[in-house]
């Protein structure tokens, strides 16, 4: 199944484990969530969103080792549950694709932003990138402005970019940006109704699919502007 590289060997065979001894509890699915509690030092509240496609789109748990940023043995106990009766709910993993690719034997200096080694960390699939690039192709979604200024704050480096979008919904335009820096996505914020996506790189969790359709869209705007330039 395709959500098992979001997990360590070891916290997988843990969550193999919890969920054949019956760890996993009162499992309910509303809308793409999945919601369950899991025993395990203590009893857990685990939040899987997945996605109709059947990629796995955010994870939460408050046990102590996803608070600090890990996949736990808690999620991959209820990914094994959810799994028992639908395999197919979560196998997403095929449609994985990597829209974004550093340029081959480019200057670095000349290519400051490099979106192949700034979306490194991202997981992207095939339905939402195609989704994306269709609403950049319909000008659904317009490029406001592009801002890069110097960044004084220590813990990034140097350049820092903003992208800022206009995303058409119900005949009013509302708000997308992305703030990247040389090899990251820092921050991106959707303000599209029923999206209001947040991405926060220092909250992200690897594997997982962090970026929302407009956010994405903006990406094909950065590299066109990086292109061009
Ligand atoms: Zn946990
Ligand atoms: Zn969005």
């Amino acid at each position: 199944m395709g959500w098992k590289y979001l997990f360590s060997q070891t916290v997988l065979q843990r969550g193999r484990q919890y969920q054949n001894r019956g760890a996993v509890r009162n499992l309910v699915k509303n809308g793409d969530v999945y919601k369950a509690r899991v025993w395990g030092r203590a009893l857990y509240s685990v939040a899987i969103r997945i996605h109709e496609d059947g990629y796995v789109q955010s994870m939460t748990c408050n046990c102590p080792f996803a608070h600090d940023g890990n996949n736990c043995k808690h999620m991959a106990a209820v990914l094994f549950e959810i799994g028992k009766n639908n395999a197919d709910a979560i196998n997403g993993e095929k449609n994985r694709v990597y829209p974004f690719r550093s340029p081959e034997n480019r200057n670095e200096d000349y290519y400051y932003f490099d979106l192949g080694r700034m979306t490194s960390r991202l997981v992207f699939y095939d339905s939402k990138v195609k989704e994306a690039r269709k609403m950049v192709e319909d000008g659904k979604i317009t490029l406001q402005k592009v801002d890069i200024r110097y960044t004084h704050d220590y813990r990034l480096d140097g350049l820092i970019g903003t992208a800022e979008g206009l995303v058409e919904q119900n005949g009013r335009t509302v708000k997308a940006e992305v703030v990247f820096g040389k090899g990251e996505i820092y921050y991106a914020r959707c303000m599209v109704q029923g999206c209001y996506n947040i991405f926060d790189a220092s909250k992200y969790s690897p594997g997982l699919d962090g970026l929302c359709v407009h956010e994405t869209a903006l990406l094909f705007f950065a590299g066109r502007v990086s292109e061009a330039e």
